[in-house]
Parts: structure tokens; sequence; C-alpha cells
């Protein structure tokens, strides 16, 4: 396994990490935990949870599974409340407990919605608890982590808050963050990217995806993996893992990896931005609705019929195991014109809402 660094932390991580988000079976500590062990045997050093994943059980299969490695052998994170200071602090203490650690290496500032969101986190004290907690030691490197189109995330960077983010980024939303990961990059932040196979949209249609296949990348999620690991600014692909075979075929994608040049690297995301440019990118820029339709989780359901041409089933499932939305929801919408008005697609959001089953 590759390491990189990790911005000028001083901190190597692996080239590939793992996300503790999608335990097939959360209640069962002893087989989570194996999986964890599994993938550091196998070079993986970086491991990123947060309190509420697989109904609040991944701190405490993390904290099963790292408290029986060397400490030093080891990178974890996890993430802080979405409310003021004095909540942060308590939910820091308590993932320190989970984790059985004296110090998270990397603590998120976590999920920043939009600016103003943002703002307000900073007016209610999250920031300034977080970097007394890492005075005091309890936290090695602060970071945030965030949904926002590029430029907004590339402005909160500046203010030279965070030594590195974790943020959204694949072959299919890549325009929509490439903004901040290029001023990650000029201001030497550690990059964590997730989501890196679409949220499962990329292995579910692999046959749109055959043109990222490389020499070195064979079948269509090597190829997807390697497509981030070749932006040099990008520190690491945060991967949610449920069995062993997922783990091989991620770490055996960076093995195998060698940079494609700019140009190549050019030439898929021409494609990319010309073969799909009427997907929903899940930038998020859409929100808010004024009846608080979920929009990009309906429109990445639509992006299902674009790439199934049409079936109505596979949106069906998206609703139900990705999203766990219902198809009412959707025709709640008054088409009142406003996030078509913010989307950064130009979709017709209230014509694909109508179509949705
Ligand atoms: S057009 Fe529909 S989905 Fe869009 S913001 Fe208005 S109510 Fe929400
Ligand atoms: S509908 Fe448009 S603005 Fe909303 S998430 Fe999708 S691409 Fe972004």
């Amino acid at each position: 396994m590759i390491d990189r660094p990790f911005g000028s932390t001083g901190k190597d991580v692996s080239a590939i990490s793992f996300g503790g988000m999608r335990f097939p079976d959360p209640q069962n500590l002893a087989k989570s935990s194996d999986l964890i062990l599994y993938a550091h045997s196998q070079g993986i050093n970086y491991f990123d949870t947060a309190p509420i994943y697989c109904g609040d059980r991944s701190e405490d299969i993390f904290g099963h599974a790292l408290s029986q490695l060397p400490r030093n052998s080891f990178t974890v994170s996890t993430k802080g409340s979405r409310a003021k200071g004095d909540d942060l602090r308590k939910t820091l203490e308590r993932s320190l407990t989970r984790l059985k650690v004296d110090q998270i290496d990397f603590f998120y500032i976590w999920h920043l919605m939009n600016p103003e969101d943002w703002e307000k986190r900073k007016q209610l004290g999250a920031v300034e608890a977080a970097l007394k907690a890492k005075e005091e030691g309890l936290i090695g490197h602060l970071l945030c982590s965030s949904h926002m189109e590029g430029e907004a995330i590339a402005k909160v960077l500046q203010e030279d808050i965070f030594e590195g983010v974790l943020l959204g980024y694949n072959a299919i939303n890549f325009p929509y963050r490439q903004k901040a990961v290029e001023q990650a990059g000029k201001q030497d932040l550690g990059v964590v990217t997730m989501n890196p196979l679409g949220g499962g949209l990329i292995p579910q249609n692999q046959e749109k995806f055959e043109f990222l296949k490389s020499e070195t990348a064979t079948d269509v999620i090597s190829a997807a993996l390697q497509f981030n690991l070749s932006n040099p600014a990008i520190s690491t692909v945060l991967v949610g893992f449920e069995n062993r075979e997922e783990i091989d075929q991620a770490i055996s994608a960076a093995e195998n990896f060698v940079p494609i040049s700019r140009q190549q690297q050019q030439h898929v995301e021409a494609h990319l931005k010309t073969a799909f440019a009427d997907l929903c990118t899940g930038c998020g820029y859409c929100l808010p609705c004024p009846v608080d339709i979920p929009i990009p989780k309906y429109l990445d359901s639509y992006n299902q019929l674009i790439l199934t041409d049409g079936d109505q089933q596979a949106v069906l499932n998206r609703y139900r195991m990705h999203w766990n939305i219902t198809p009412q929801q959707a025709k709640e919408c008054i088409a009142c014109g406003d996030c078509e008005e913010r989307c950064t697609q130009h979709l017709p959001i209230i014509q694909r809402l109508a179509e949705l089953p």
C-alpha cells in the first residue's frame, strides 16, 4: 500500500482509507472489528468514523478493533457535533472514550452545509471549542468536512483554520469540488475524498464508465478509485468497506496505480463532462427547498433512470436502500422554481420530480 503525506501535518496516511459507515452487521462487534484488523494487516492505516454512523455503533467498533493495535500504527478521525461549542466538547470526550484513545488524530468540524451554516458554527463556538481541545492535546489536527460546492469550500479553507478537508469527489461530481481540491493543494492541506464510487452509481452502472479503464485499472471500480488517486492534491481515498473482497480490490487499485498523465486526465475529464452533463452531481446547490424536499437525493435517484435507460425499479431501490426516502415527498413540489435557478447543472428539477416513480 502506498502512503501519502497528509498535507503539512507531518503524518503519512495510506492512499486508500477505511470509512466506517457501512459495516453490514454493526451489532456484531467481533465480526466488524475483524474487517478493520484485516484492512490494517493489508496496509490500510487511516480509519474514519463519526458518532452516528451505523446506528451509532461505528465508534465502538473502531475502539474495539484499534485498541488491539499499536497506537503509532494507525491514524483515526471522527467528527464533531453540529451544535454549540459545549456540545462539541461533550461529543469529543465521548468519542475519545469510545475509540479508546487519548487523542483523536484528525477531528472534523462536521458537514458544513453552506456559508451561512459555517458562520453560525463559528458564532456558536464550535471552532473555539475544537481549538481549545487541540491545545489540550485531545485533538491532533483540526479539519472540516463539507458537501458545499468547491468554491465555497475553498473560501473556508482560505481562513487558515483547518489543516485538511474531507469532501465528496468522484468521476461524476469532480467539477463541483475541483476548486476546493486545488485550494487545498495550494495551501498544502490534507485532502480526504469520500464517496469515490458515486454512492454506488459507478459500480451499479459499470458499462457506462468503461472509458475510465486503463492499462493499470482493468476494472471500472479500480479505475474510479485511480481517477481520484491521479490528483496529486488528494491524500487519500476513503472507502466504506463491507467485506474483505472490497478491501482487496481497493488495495490492488492503489498498488497497481501509475499516475496518468495530465493530458490523459484532461481527456477523461472532457469525456465525463460531455457524456454526463445531464446527471445531478449531488452538489446540493439547489437547496434549501421551501417545502423541505431533499432535492439532491431525488435527483440522484433520477440519475438511475438515465443510467439504466428508464428502469423504475432501480429508482425505487435507490430510494429505499441508499437514501431512505419515499416516492411521496417528491410529489410535494410546489414548482416555485427556486431550485432550478440555483442548479449548477441547469437541470429541469420540477419536471424530473414529476417524472420520478
Ligand atoms: S421547485 Fe419544487 S423542489 Fe424546487 S425549491 Fe421549489 S418546491 Fe422545492
Ligand atoms: S439538482 Fe442541480 S444543484 Fe441540486 S444537487 Fe443536483 S446538480 Fe446540484
